[in-house]
């Protein structure tokens, strides 16, 4: 990532642990190291943390483990209190790091905190799932989310490294998996360059979690992520803004659900489906674009299950909160054809509704 002076390294590999404790041992006066993450992960990749450990301590660096419970749920201003509570607790200090190790959730939240306590300490980050792999461990936003919608609360923080190891993917479960892999989907449709077509052939091999597939698409969405971050890092230019295909709908259908039933990737999944019926409505596309979508989301066993309960009326209320309005309009990333994005400025319109309604009723 080429951010002048927030440049880092972004690291796709096996086994990366032993890596991961020389760069923090060279950051600059670092002497402690507070590990966020949740106690399950603490089990899962015990040996990691061990070579960790060892690696830290031999460079006379303490590591300190600061847990939350996993869940959305738990992405809120009070679970930064607790985090702030354990930062000062271990004495940390402005040139020691936190290490977010876990999902976007743990990145998100253990990045905000570092963004905050004393204004800025280190972060490293070591996603563990999919999702935080190619997306959310990449690019510097963290934040937390109020009862009214998601990310309300937030910094720009860059990261001083960040590690992908695809061995730790292995013990993630099968809905978190495949829910990582609309993201991998957004990549595919949004920017394309011969990626959508590698990906659906190498779908099985995804779904298998080789490594190789692995490697090769987890370093490929964190080069897309990473170029729109180096065009646009505060996200005020039109690029880094593309990075939020489908989400306007989804982070509404996550709202409504209570940040529960759906996870992340599937919210995203549907909101490009509906992103996709809202471009055909406004002649931006034909229906080409929507069976493309379809076709890839199924490949990547992203079927969506019926959500009871939820109305368009629901949807459309919570994308009224949605960060990306200005001055009362919302503004969608859209697609033109696979690969052809375009950001669009709407009022409150009739495709709007009529593409969440369509989608929910089928
Ligand atoms: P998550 O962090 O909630 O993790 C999902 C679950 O998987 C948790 O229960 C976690 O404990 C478990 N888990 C994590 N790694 C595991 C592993 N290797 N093995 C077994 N279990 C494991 O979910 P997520 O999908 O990673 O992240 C979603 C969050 O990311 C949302 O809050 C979203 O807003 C945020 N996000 C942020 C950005 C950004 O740019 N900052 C971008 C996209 C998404």
């Amino acid at each position: 990532m080429n951010l002048g002076e927030r440049s880092y390294r972004v690291l796709v590999g096996e086994d990366l642990a032993g890596e991961m404790a020389r760069t923090l041992a060279g950051l600059p006066g670092c002497r402690r190291v507070a590990l966020v993450s949740h106690p399950i992960l603490a089990r899962l990749h015990r040996d990691a943390w061990k070579e960790l450990e060892k690696g830290l301590s031999e460079a006379g660096i303490g590591l300190r483990p600061l847990f939350f419970p996993a869940g959305e749920r738990h992405k809120n201003l009070r679970t930064v209190a607790r985090l702030y509570r354990g930062f000062l607790e271990m004495g940390l200090e402005r040139s020691d790091a936190v290490l977010a190790w876990g999902g976007g959730v743990v990145g998100d939240l253990a990045g905000f905190a570092a963004a905050t306590y004393q204004r800025g300490v280190g972060l490293v980050q070591a996603p563990t799932t999919l999702m935080a792999m190619v997306d959310s461990s990449i690019g510097g936003k963290v934040g937390v989310d109020l009862p009214q919608g998601k990310n309300l609360v937030g910094a720009f923080h860059q990261p001083r490294a960040v590690f992908c190891d695809v061995t730790l993917l292995r013990t993630l479960p099968r809905r978190e998996f495949v829910s990582g892999l609309a993201e991998v989907a957004k990549y595919a449709l949004v920017f394309d360059g011969g990626f959508h077509g590698r990906l659906k052939e190498r779908a099985p091999a995804l779904l298998a979690r080789e490594g190789v597939a692995l490697r090769e698409t987890v370093a490929a969405c964190a080069a897309y992520k990473a170029r729109m971050v180096e065009e646009d890092e505060l996200d005020l230019k039109g690029r880094r803004i593309l990075l939020n295909y489908g989400h306007t709908f989804g982070h509404a259908l996550e709202t409504v659900t209570g940040y529960r039933e759906m996870l992340h990737g599937e919210a995203v999944a549907l909101g490009m489906l509906m992103a996709a019926r809202l471009a055909g409505k406004l002649g931006l596309a034909g229906k080409g674009l929507y069976r493309e979508h379809r076709e890839l989301l199924t490949t990547l066993a992203l079927q969506a299950d019926p959500l009871p309960g939820v109305t368009a009326e629901g949807v459309l209320a919570a994308m009224a909160f949605d960060k990306k309005r200005a001055g009362g309009r919302t503004r969608f990333v859209l697609l033109r054809g696979v690969g052809k994005p375009e950001v669009v400025e709407l009022e409150e319109c009739l495709g709007v509704a009529e593409a969440v309604r369509e989608e929910l009723e089928g």
